[in-house]
């Protein structure tokens, strides 16, 4: 059977709406050139839905998190007038790289998260993976034509978010595949990169000193460092639930009148 005329222009977010835009096109008295423009503009709004859509799941995006959903009131250390830089996404226009450096907890992964969401709206392909993620991908490639392969898929979106650098260490294999990747998007992609260890802990991460500097040397020439000197928002949330607790606690052995009803 001969597809219909939609389907032959591929049209099918205005077959969908249709029935409605003409509805809305009687009751408004619409001429037949807006009729026309408002048909197309629909179209392409569902066109560009779906690619978000379609986007948002390559980006491998574990949570949603947002730049306004951070508190950064506990984070004294960290300026909020960066952070919201960042946001404007200069840094992945001229593909350098954001890195942020501290402690469990402090809000790496957030941010991280909060500037790939703004990417992936802004109309950037994104892709997010932790360290542990890509070492084990390439490594479990049998073949070097699939090593190239998998590697391209961490080389071609204009964002690569690597979370989690320095709780695996990496076997030669590895380090020499985590290097090939941070050359191959030097200059031609962002990375975004979290870690809890310093720097000079990355020869021992990598165990090879001179490749954790090459590897170094081409991550940091073009780069934002951002150090987060402080305390953990999950414990912070612990200890509220604690006092949550505690406090009900209190409140279940008090009587009515407010006395202790006490235990024992
Ligand atoms: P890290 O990656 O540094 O270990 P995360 O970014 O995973 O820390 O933060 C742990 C949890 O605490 C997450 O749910 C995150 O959204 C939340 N969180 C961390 N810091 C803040 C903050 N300053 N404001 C709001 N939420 C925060
Ligand atoms: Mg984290």
């Amino acid at each position: 059977m001969k597809k219909g005329v939609y389907q032959q222009l591929n049209l099918t977010h205005l077959q969908a709406v249709l029935p409605q835009l003409l509805q809305t096109a009687q009751h408004e008295q619409w001429t037949y050139e807006t009729m026309l423009q408002r048909a197309l503009a629909a179209e392409l709004e569902g066109r560009e839905q779906k690619a978000i859509a379609r986007r948002l799941k390559a980006a491998r995006i574990p949570s949603k998190k947002t730049v306004d959903g951070f508190d950064f009131t506990f984070q004294p250390t960290l300026s909020e007038r960066r952070i919201r830089e960042l946001a404007d996404l200069s840094f992945v226009r001229t593909c350098a790289n954001v890195i942020f450096l501290g402690p469990p907890g402090t809000g790496k992964t957030h941010l991280s998260l909060a500037l790939a969401d703004r990417a992936l709206t802004a109309g950037y392909s994104v892709l997010f993976t932790t360290l542990a993620e890509l070492a084990q991908a390439l490594e479990s490639a049998s073949h070097p034509g699939l090593v190239r392969q998998r590697l391209r898929r961490y080389i071609a979106p204009p964002l690569l978010v690597i979370d989690e650098v320095g709780y695996t260490k990496l076997s030669p294999e590895q380090a020499h595949q985590f290097f090939e990747l941070v050359t191959a998007r030097y200059e031609h992609g962002s990375i975004i990169l979290t870690s809890n260890t310093s720097f000079a802990q990355w020869g021992n991460l990598l165990g090879d000193e001179v490749l954790a500097t090459a590897l170094l040397d081409r991550l940091l020439h073009h780069a934002e460092v951002i150090a987060i000197n402080g305390r953990s928002y999950r414990m912070k949330e612990r200890q509220q639930e604690r006092t949550v607790l505690s406090v009900s606690s209190e409140v279940a052995l008090l009587g009515t009148d407010g006395k202790s009803i006490g235990v024992g």
